[in-house]
């Protein structure tokens, strides 16, 4: 209710990375306590946010032309504010606002919790941009949500929690140090404090999110002592990250994997590209062998743990050769899962301005060269897989098949289950009988530890 008593709608659409979804979280926690409720209607909506991502290619253009449509219902109701956050906002925070009249509020990544003031002032008239950074500001970085169901979550079953933010490595592709700052680690109680309430609002699993999340470091608390005591906590069944990076990915935490039962076997290592010399001109401040000793000093540590990771192809001056490299590291590594993306300039980076950009049609060769060989190898991690038994956490019904659920294994692969009588949040051992393109399918033979 505002002060007359009303109910006040909120419309918001969030663009991105998981980040940014636990970000949409905060802004909508901040919003219920001022008595808005979400709609999924940006007509019915008292306020209109859109919560913007800067990875994507085009990021910024998409934003200007959402703001034109959405634009439309307050030529229509000229009492709907709009706002725009997240990491376009705090990069172009001051040419959104000239160049779109119609925005009431721009508000960058570190601003969120301003929100309430912002509405204030933008109820008098004001159009308001905040995109200061607010360093070391313990109340904002040790945010705990409130309310249940705030969390812009599907299934309340995985959940998130952000344990820092910002990144201090400057990938010379990559935006993020820009529109997120330096690296801040969250203080572990406080973490485990939003753990448990997680927990006891019905999550099973938690993801540990940060942009560079295993150089997770908070007084005397590494990465590896939060992954323990969030072991210990009751009610929990698994724990995730991601993503980590190579240069902080070490011994202790491969042994984490194995000796922590809530841990799961499932590690995503991006490695970006297979020739040093590519590495060195992103600034990824790894070298190949010790990525591949890395991969192969985990199996050694966990067998049978599943690997994903993250492949940019084209990267400026990327040779046949740096490409063939790659496809090498691909075929030693055998990943479970990749994320692979054709390099696109991402403004304000110092990759946008290299020289030797690679043609478009060269880029999109590549990159159907790396899904062709990722699909092969898959086809036989997959095969190998049948009559397996695994641990499938149950999440819901699947979208299309009546009577079937769907979970995932400890290795983070999909799996339908189907004429299974379980509900969601429990875990079942299942034997695989069956693989499809990206998943596998599963046969219940009883329940999981
Ligand atoms: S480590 Fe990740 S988030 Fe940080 S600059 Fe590199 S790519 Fe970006």
């Amino acid at each position: 209710m505002d002060t007359q008593g009303q109910t006040k709608k909120v419309y918001l659409q969030t663009f991105g990375c998981q980040m940014n979804e636990y970000d949409s979280g905060k802004i909508l926690e901040q919003l219920h306590a001022l008595s808005y409720h979400r709609t999924e209607d940006p007509r019915q909506a008292d306020l209109i946010l859109i919560n913007t991502c800067a990875i994507r290619e085009k990021s910024e253009h998409k934003v200007y032309s959402l703001l034109g449509s959405l634009g439309r219902i307050k030529l229509e109701n000229p009492g709907v504010k709009i706002g725009v956050g997240g990491c376009v906002a705090q990069q172009k925070g001051e040419e959104i606002l000239k160049r779109v009249k119609l925005v009431d509020l721009v508000f960058g990544t570190d601003n969120i919790f301003e929100l309430p003031d912002m509405l204030a002032r933008s109820d008098n008239g004001e159009r308001v941009l905040r995109t200061e950074w607010h360093p070391g500001n313990k109340k904002i970085d040790n945010f705990i949500p409130v309310f249940p169901g705030t969390r812009g979550q599907e299934t309340p079953i995985t959940a998130s929690i952000a344990i820092t933010k910002g990144c201090n490595n400057f990938c010379s592709f990559c935006v993020v140090p820009y529109t997120r700052g330096r690296e801040v680690s969250r203080e572990p109680d406080n973490i485990i404090e939003e753990a448990s309430r997680l927990v006891g609002w019905g999550a099973k699993e938690i993801m540990l999110l940060g942009q560079n999340v295993n150089s997770y470091r908070a007084g005397q608390t590494r990465f590896v002592d939060l992954l323990q005591r969030l072991n210990g906590l009751e009610g929990l069944e698994r724990i995730r990250y991601t993503s980590p990076h190579p240069k902080d990915f070490n011994e202790q935490l491969a042994q984490a994997h194995r000796d922590l039962p809530k841990l799961c076997e499932h590690l995503h290592l991006p490695f970006q590209s297979g020739s040093d010399r590519i590495l060195k001109a992103m600034r990824r401040n790894h070298r190949i062998a010790e990525y591949l000793e890395k991969m192969e000093m985990v199996r050694e540590t966990v067998p049978g743990i599943a690997l994903s990771t993250d492949i940019i192809v084209g990267f400026p001056g990327e040779s046949d050769e740096d490409f063939h490299g790659t496809l090498q590291v691909m075929d030693a590594v055998r990943f479970d899962h990749i994320y692979a993306f054709k390099f696109s300039p991402r403004s304000d980076t110092p990759a946008a301005d290299f020289p030797d950009q690679v043609p478009e049609r060269i880029k999109a060769d590549r990159l159907a060269r790396i899904h062709e060989l990722h699909e092969r190898t898959l086809k036989e991690i997959h095969r190998g897989l049948v009559g397996s038994r695994q641990e499938v956490l149950l999440e819901g019904a699947h979208p299309r098949e009546s009577g079937a659920l769907i979970g995932r294994t400890r290795g983070h692969k999909s799996t339908t289950i189907p004429g299974c009588s379980r509900k969601p949040g429990e875990i079942v051992n299942v034997e695989i009988v069956a693989t499809r393109k990206f998943s596998l399918v599963g046969r219940e033979v009883g329940r999981g530890s």
